[in-house]
C-alpha cells in the first residue's frame, strides 16, 4: 500500500491536520480519545469531507480540494469495520457477508468466498439470525462482509473496543489470519497498545487532531499494558553476583535485582507503577536503582499520567498520579531520578 494523506478540517475547539505516509500493509492509529481518529477514517472512507489537501492511495487520487476531486465512498474501495457492526438485522449471516460483493468493481480480483468463510469460522453461522449472534461473531461477520466487497483498504475503527477481554482475544487470530491471507492493507484504529502489538506493524501516534510522530510497532510496544496499567519489559544481560545481588547489564545502564537461581539473559518486567520518581538524587535509600533519566513524552490517561522516558539508549514508562506531575515539574526534556527496588523485577522468560 502507498498512502499519501495531507488534510484539514476544522471543528469549533479543534483543528485537525493530518499529514503522513503510509507504506506498511499492517498499519495502526494510536490515540487518546477525542483526537480525531475517527475523524480521520470517515476522511479517508469519503463519509466526511475535508476542508483541503490530499488523499491518495497506491496512485489514484481520492481527494484534491485543488482539483475538485472528492470520490464518493463507493468508488474508493475503502472498506470500513466500525465499533458496532452495523449489520442489517432483518438479514441473516450470509445475506450480510452477501450484501457488499454485489458492489464490487467488475474485473477486480476476487475474494474466494468459501476461503474467507472459514478463515472467519463462520460455516456454522450463515443460516443465523444476526440478532442472534454474541458481539465477537458479528464483528467476525462485518469484517467478512467488508472484506468480500474487495476493498483495497480497510480501516478498523476500535472494532474490538465493544468486546470484552475474553472474546477480544479470541477474535484476534481470526483478524490476523485474514489479514496475512488475503493481505490486504488496513489501517487499524485503538486507543489498546495490547492490540497494536497483536495487530500492526507501523504506528501512526496521534496527538489532539495531529500526528504526533511514526514508529514501528515492535518498538513502540517493547512492554505490555495490564489492568495494573503499562508493564515495561526490558531485555537484561547475564546475572553478575555483587554483594547477594544480581546485576544485570541493560543497554548502557546496571541494574540491580534480587538474586535468584536463574543468571542466565532473559526478559523482565517492571510494573510502571512500581517506578518512583525523585527530582534530585535521594541521598539514601533503601533501593538498589537510581537511574538518571530524562523525560521524553507525558501522556495523560484517566487516572495516572504515563511519563515515557529515557536513559543510556533505553526507554522506560512509569505511572504517576496527576498530582505528582505537578509537583516534580515534569515535562519533556525535564531531568528526573527513577527509582526501582530490586524486588519489583520478575523474570517473563
Ligand atoms: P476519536 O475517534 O479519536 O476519539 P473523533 O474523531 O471522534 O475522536 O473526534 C475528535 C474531536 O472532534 C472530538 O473532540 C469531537 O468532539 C470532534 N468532532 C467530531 N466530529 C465532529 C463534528 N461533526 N462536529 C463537531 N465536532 C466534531
Ligand atoms: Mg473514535
Amino acid at each position: 500500500m502507498h498512502l499519501s494523506v495531507d488534510i484539514k478540517k476544522n471543528f469549533p475547539g479543534l483543528k485537525l491536520h493530518f499529514d503522513f505516509t503510509l507504506e506498511a500493509n499492517r498499519c495502526g492509529i494510536l490515540g487518546p480519545s477525542g483526537s480525531g481518529k475517527s475523524t480521520l477514517m470517515n476522511m479517508l472512507a469519503g463519509l466526511l469531507t475535508p476542508e483541503s489537501g490530499h488523499i491518495v492511495l497506491d496512485g489514484d487520487t481520492l481527494f484534491d480540494s485543488s482539483r475538485s476531486i472528492n470520490l464518493p465512498p463507493e468508488k474508493r474501495r475503502v472498506g470500513v469495520v466500525f465499533q458496532h457492526s452495523h449489520l442489517f438485522p432483518h438479514m441473516n449471516v450470509a445475506k450480510n457477508l452477501f450484501y457488499g460483493r454485489n458492489r464490487q468493481l467488475a474485473g477486480a480480483a476476487r475474494i474466494d468466498d468459501a476461503q474467507l468463510i472459514s478463515v472467519l469460522q463462520l460455516n456454522s453461522l450463515l443460516e443465523r439470525q444476526v440478532t442472534s449472534l454474541s458481539g465477537g461473531e458479528q464483528q467476525r461477520v462485518a469484517l467478512g462482509r467488508t472484506i468480500l466487497a474487495n476493498p483495497r483498504l480497510i480501516l478498523l475503527d476500535e472494532p474490538l473496543s465493544g468486546l470484552d477481554e475474553a472474546l477480544k482475544y479470541q477474535i484476534i487470530p481470526h483478524l490476523r489470519k485474514v489479514f496475512t491471507e488475503f493481505t490486504i492493507p488496513m489501517l487499524f484504529i485503538s486507543h489498546s497498545l495490547e492490540e497494536m502489538r497483536l495487530m500492526t506493524d507501523d504506528l501512526l501516534l496521534m496527538g489532539h487532531g495531529v500526528i504526533d510522530r511514526q514508529e514501528k510497532t515492535e518498538v513502540l510496544a517493547r512492554g505490555t499494558v495490564s489492568e495494573r496499567g503499562f508493564v515495561n519489559i526490558l531485555k537484561l544481560g547475564e546475572a553478575q553476583n555483587i554483594d547477594r545481588l544480581h546485576r544485570r547489564n541493560w543497554g548502557e545502564n546496571n541494574l540491580y535485582l534480587v538474586a535468584s537461581g536463574e543468571t542466565a539473559p532473559g526478559r523482565f518486567q517492571i510494573n510502571a507503577r512500581d517506578i518512583m520518581l525523585f527530582k534530585q538524587h535521594p541521598e539514601a535509600s533503601s533501593a538498589r536503582n537510581i537511574l538518571n533519566c530524562r523525560v521524553s513524552a507525558l501522556r495523560d490517561l484517566e487516572w495516572f499520567v504515563r511519563v515515557e522516558m529515557e536513559l543510556g539508549g533505553q526507554r522506560l514508562i512509569a505511572e504517576v498520579v496527576p498530582q505528582s506531575v505537578e509537583e516534580l515539574g515534569l515535562a519533556p526534556g525535564v531531568e528526573i531520578v527513577a527509582v526501582v527496588k530490586a524486588s519489583a523485577f520478575h523474570r517473563l522468560f
